[in-house]
């Protein structure tokens, strides 16, 4: 008798891991957190005519202790750096970091002492979504890839348990 016969219909086996992966990708929660005008777009993004609601994730959290994604959305100041490092820090683990637009991935045209030239030399980032300013159709490309990555990680341990 094969396996599918043994099992009775109605039954889904998986894997934890899986089913954890599954249900983060359903339940990321978006740091209230914005920079500068790449900021505007990810607003628009969260508003009614694309509706983040569709992944779960329509609720922008005002404490980082409630937020498990950070979106950079503007230039990072070098100013503004460990500020963004201390909210990264706050946030529920595990957490992902977005990194929007050029200007948060690399600087963009502000070539200069005053910015900070990546976001990457502040907090590890997941996923990068490039523009001047990314579409609110980038940024979710962008969030529908790192559910793709999250799928497809390993379970973390969690930091002090
Ligand atoms: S990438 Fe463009 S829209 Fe975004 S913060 Fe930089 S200048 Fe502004």
């Amino acid at each position: 008798m094969g396996l599918e016969e043994k099992i009775p219909s109605g039954i889904l086996l998986t894997t934890v891991e899986r089913i954890v992966n599954w249900s983060r990708t359903g339940s990321l929660w978006p740091a209230t957190f914005g920079l500068a005008c790449c900021a505007i777009e990810m607003m628009s993004t969260g508003a009614s005519h694309h509706d983040l609601a569709r992944f779960g994730m329509e609720v922008f959290r005002a404490s980082p202790r409630q937020a498990d994604l950070m979106i950079v959305a503007g230039r990072v100041s070098q100013k503004m750096a460990p500020v963004l490092r201390q909210i990264y820090d706050q946030m529920a683990e595990p957490k992902w970091v977005i990194s929007m637009g050029v200007c948060a991935s690399a600087g963009g045209m502000f070539n200069n002492y005053a910015i900070v030239q990546g976001v990457d030399q502040v907090v590890p980032v997941d996923m990068y979504v490039g523009g001047c300013p990314p579409r609110p159709e980038q940024l979710m490309q962008g969030i529908l890839k790192l559910h793709d990555k999250i799928r497809s990680e390993h379970l973390r341990p969690v930091a002090g348990v």
